[in-house]
C-alpha cells in the first residue's frame, strides 16, 4: 500500500450530546454517538418517500435474517414464490403471444380495416417482445483478449474455479462500479469493469471483485431467467405504454404519481394500476431469490479471494459517494488548470494515484458514517443489489475462508500494464479534458 497521507483531525464536543467529535476538514461532522448530523442533506423528495422506504427497508431486513440463518449455498429453486411467479409470467407471455397471434391471423384472414387494426398489434407485440440486449460486434470501452491476454487468462481462471462461463468480452469503463451481463439470445457473457473502482481496490480485493461479478454466471438469481425476464420486460413496456413518465423511479414511488388532469391520462393511469399491480407481485415473488444471489456472489468473491478481501472490497463500495464528491473536485480543478500543459501522461497518472491515495486516507469515522447512512437510506433496495451494510454483516456472520485463486506479482503488473490506455483514455474523460 501507498503512503496514506495524514490528515489533521481535530476534536470538538458534538453539540447535540457534547461527545466528542473527530473533525476532518474534507467531511461532513456527525456524530457517533447520537448520529447528529448522520445525513446533512435531506431531500424533500427522500422526504416524502419515507414511508415506502420504511417499508422496504423491514422487508430487505426480514430477508436478510431469514438468509443469513441459512447456509450461504442452500438451493433456492424450487420455493413457492418461484412457482407463483412461474404461473404470473406464463399469464402475461401468453397476452403477449395472443397479440402477435392475433395480429396475424388478422393480416391473413381479416378485412382492410382489420388489416389496419393487425398492423398495430404488430407494434405492440414488437414493443412487448424479451429484451435480451444485442450483442454488437465491438463495444467501445472493450479489451480483447489480445490487448489484455493476461487480464483475460486471470479471468477465465477464476470462472474455472467457480465453475461458470468465461466472459465473451471484458469492458472497462469510468464508474466506481462492475457489472455483469448475459446478452442475446445465446447468453453471451460481458464483464463491465469500472476503472476508478478498480483503483482503489488493492490487489486482492481486486480477485474478490472479479469472483462477486462472476460469481453472478451461476447464483440462481430468478430475475435473470428467461421466462420470467420476458414477463418482466413486456410487463415494463406495457407501464411506459400507459405512463408516458414510468421508468424505475416510478416504481421506487409507488403508484403515486404527479397529478394529471387530462381525461386521457387519468383513463391510461386507470388502466395501467392492475399492470403496475402485477409488476409489483413480480418483483416480490422474485425479490427474495434476487438478493440472495447477491450474497451468493459474494460468497464467491470470498471462495475466491478469501473472507477478509471480501470484506475489505465492500467496505470500499461503500465510499461509492466520496469518490463522486472527489472526482467533482479534480474535474473543477483540471477544469481551472486549462489544457494547455496538461495534456501529457503524467497529469493523468497522477489523478489515478491521487484518487488511490485519497481513499485510503477516508478517516474511520466517514467510513463509520456511510456504513450508518447506508443503513438508514437502505440506498440499494429497489436496484439489484441488497444495501451494502447488509452484504458487509452478511459476510462477518460466515465462517473464513481462504482464497482459492491465486495471481502472481507478476501477473498483477501485467494487468496493470494492459490497462495503461485504458487508464489514460478514462482518467481525461473523468477530468473533463
Ligand atoms: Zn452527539
Ligand atoms: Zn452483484
Amino acid at each position: 500500500m501507498r503512503g496514506v497521507p495524514q490528515t489533521i483531525t481535530s476534536t470538538r464536543p458534538c453539540p447535540q450530546c457534547a461527545a466528542p467529535i473527530e473533525a476532518d476538514p474534507r467531511f461532513a461532522d456527525w456524530c457517533p454517538a447520537c448520529e447528529w448530523n448522520l445525513a446533512p442533506v435531506q431531500e424533500p423528495s427522500r422526504r416524502r418517500g419515507e414511508r415506502s422506504r420504511a417499508r422496504s427497508r423491514a422487508r430487505v431486513e426480514r430477508l436478510y435474517r431469514a438468509l443469513a440463518a441459512r447456509p450461504p449455498e442452500s438451493d433456492q429453486h424450487r420455493s413457492g414464490a418461484w412457482v407463483l411467479a412461474v404461473l404470473l409470467a406464463t399469464l402475461v407471455n401468453l397476452v403477449t403471444l395472443a397479440v402477435l397471434a392475433g395480429s396475424l391471423w388478422l393480416l391473413v384472414a381479416g378485412a382492410l380495416v382489420l388489416k389496419a387494426l393487425a398492423l398495430v398489434g404488430l407494434g405492440l407485440a414488437w414493443l412487448l417482445r424479451p429484451r435480451l440486449g444485442r450483442w454488437r460486434a465491438a463495444e467501445p470501452g472493450e479489451l480483447t483478449a489480445a490487448q489484455a491476454p493476461v487480464l483475460h487468462a486471470v479471468t477465465a481462471r477464476i470462472a474455472a474455479a467457480l465453475d461458470t462461463r468465461t466472459p465473451d468480452r471484458i469492458v472497462v469503463d469510468h464508474a466506481y462500479n462492475a457489472s455483469y451481463a448475459r446478452i442475446g439470445l445465446r447468453g453471451r457473457v460481458q464483464l463491465t469493469v469500472g476503472l476508478p473502482l478498480w483503483t482503489a481496490l488493492a490487489e486482492d480485493e481486486r480477485l474478490a471483485l472479479l469472483g462477486h461479478e462472476l460469481g453472478h454466471g451461476s447464483n440462481g438469481d430468478q430475475r435473470r431467467e428467461l421466462w420470467l425476464m420476458m414477463a418482466h420486460s413486456a410487463l415494463t413496456e406495457w407501464c411506459r405504454l400507459l405512463l408516458p413518465h414510468f421508468g424505475y423511479r416510478f416504481q421506487r414511488r409507488g403508484m403515486r404519481q404527479a397529478a394529471d388532469t387530462n381525461l386521457v391520462t387519468l383513463f391510461l393511469q386507470l388502466l395501467a394500476q392492475p399492470v403496475l399491480l402485477l409488476l409489483t407481485v413480480l418483483n416480490r415473488l422474485t425479490e427474495r431469490s434476487s438478493q440472495q444471489a447477491e450474497y451468493l456472489a459474494d460468497n464467491r468473491a470470498a471462495t475466491v479471494a478469501s473472507s477478509g478481501a471480501a470484506e475489505r472490497m465492500l467496505a470500499k463500495l461503500m465510499l461509492h459517494q466520496s469518490v463522486q464528491v472527489r472526482l467533482g473536485q479534480q474535474r473543477s480543478a483540471a477544469q481551472r488548470g486549462g489544457r494547455t500543459g496538461r495534456s501529457g501522461t503524467a497529469p493523468v497518472e497522477e489523478f489515478w494515484t491521487g484518487l488511490r491515495e485519497y481513499l485510503d486516507s477516508v478517516p474511520a469515522s466517514e467510513r463509520e458514517r456511510r456504513i450508518r447512512l447506508s443503513a438508514l437510506e437502505m440506498t440499494a433496495v429497489d436496484t439489484t443489489h441488497p444495501p451494502t451494510h447488509l452484504r458487509m454483516r452478511m459476510r462477518a456472520t460466515r465462517p473464513d475462508r481462504a482464497a482459492t485463486v491465486t495471481v502472481d506479482p507478476a501477473e498483477w503488473a501485467a494487468i496493470e500494464a494492459e490497462l495503461a490506455p485504458a487508464r489514460s483514455r478514462i482518467g481525461r474523460q473523468l477530468l473533463g479534458w
